[in-house]
């Protein structure tokens, strides 16, 4: 079975005294790869993940904020959807751990050499060494200070991490992650999560 809801010809009476839908309305037939379920705070949406002929989506199919029990999704993807949803999968995911490495490998980190990007004041166009990193208290966004060695100076030259970038970048190994993503196997209830997280790109 497909995405099925209840239609507007479905009745009240119907509804009411715990009869079938009187007005199902199908879609996505051959096309659902998940279901799950996300919990808020006082209600719980269902939804469902589907191939819609170009792209991975989700589609709530049912909700506890509305009356809704008509309505169910159950998997039913055709192999010839799998394919094409796991080959669009596949993409994303390769482009994503790429971009999730290069933000990892470009990250200033104690040890790496940086140049200052900053365009006044006495830092302009310095270059030196990471040695300390840590919480930036000037700002409340999380942001972070680095103190870096200039060679000639004794002090360390504190500035934002933001102002500053790597010279030294470690080189982000594509063949590893394009061998990674070529086998991945989604589980579609988390898959679109996956393509936006952040963090390590090693599994
Ligand atoms: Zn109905």
């Amino acid at each position: 079975m497909p995405i099925t809801v209840c239609g507007p010809a479905c009745t009240t009476d119907n509804k009411n005294n715990g009869r079938s839908c009187g007005d199902p309305q199908r879609s996505y037939v051959g096309a659902v790869l998940g279901t799950y379920e996300r919990n808020g705070y006082d209600d719980s949406d269902f939804l469902a993940v589907v191939w819609d002929g170009e792209q991975v989506t989700t589609r709530e199919y049912a909700s506890t904020r509305g009356w809704t029990y008509h309505n169910h999704a159950t998997v039913d993807a055709t192999e010839q959807v799998r394919v094409a949803a796991e080959a669009w999968y596949r993409d994303r995911l390769l482009a994503h751990l790429v971009a999730v490495a290069r933000e990892h490998a470009t990250a200033p980190r104690v040890g790496r050499r940086v140049r200052s990007l900053t365009r006044r004041g006495r830092h302009v166009g310095v270059t030196g060494q990471i040695r300390w990193i840590g919480p930036d208290r000037y700002r409340r966004d999380g942001g972070q200070r680095v103190g870096i060695a200039v060679p000639g100076e004794d002090a360390l030259r504190y500035l934002p991490a933001r102002s500053v970038t790597v010279l030294d970048p470690e080189p982000v190994d594509e063949q590893r992650l394009r061998g990674h993503a070529a086998t991945a196997r989604p589980d579609w209830r988390h898959a679109l999560q996956d393509l936006t997280a952040h963090g390590h790109p090693t599994p």
